[in-house]
């Protein structure tokens, strides 16, 4: 039985890749999108990418902002995207975290990073084929969880990204290590075309 190849993505991890990490984001007035990142995540779309966007939203479980209000910034981000030409496929979020108090929202779940269960929701739900598909984001567990679903990922330096390649663990590997989501794009498009021949 033949299967139909599917489409690669790049998932995106949210604060610290895309927008600039304030910790918690709770009022939609610190939101800053990036300036390049609008023109990065066209670029890859261009080239064949879905885009799908996984981010930890911990707050959710900690109390400190509501489901709702997640959903509303992804869609104010996805508009204020869209606005600069950066069509988002996707957007996923765990709201689970180990300090929860919000009943049903505590760890161990599935979805937390490095948990690859949103990855593989997408998957299914956009015909991705994982393996030549990419994350990029701000920590660790952003690469782990790419590679634990069979994807190549980039470490980023923006956001967290300066203090996670400081506390590299010693068999903790990783593609690339980029300064920001544009040099990471670079990278992405170029090593796919070597690696893939795309
Ligand atoms: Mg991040
Ligand atoms: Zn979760």
């Amino acid at each position: 039985m033949t299967r139909a190849p599917g489409r690669p993505a790049v998932f995106l991890d949210r604060d610290g890749t895309i927008n600039d990490d304030v910790g918690y984001l709770t009022d939609l007035a610190s939101l800053e999108i990036y300036p390049y990142a609008p023109d990065a995540i066209r670029l890859l779309r261009r080239a064949g990418f879905a885009i799908i966007v996984v981010t930890n939203q911990g707050g959710i479980a900690r109390g400190l902002m509501t489901e709702a209000f997640v959903q509303d910034t992804h869609r104010r981000m996805a508009a204020r995207l869209e606005r600069a030409g950066a069509v988002i496929d996707d957007w996923f979020y765990c709201p689970h975290h180990p300090e929860s108090v919000v009943p049903g929202l505590a760890t161990p779940c599935v979805c937390r990073k490095p948990g690859i269960a949103m990855p593989l929701e997408a998957a299914a739900r956009h015909g991705l084929d994982l393996e030549r598909s990419w994350v990029i984001g701000d920590h660790w567990r952003d690469v782990q969880m790419g590679h634990a679903a069979g994807m190549r990922a980039v470490l980023l330096r923006t956001g967290h990204g300066l203090d996670q390649e400081a506390a590299r663990a010693s068999e903790q590997r990783v593609e690339a290590i980029c300064d920001n989501l544009m040099a990471a794009t670079a990278f992405v498009l170029e090593e796919s075309r070597r690696v893939f021949g795309a």
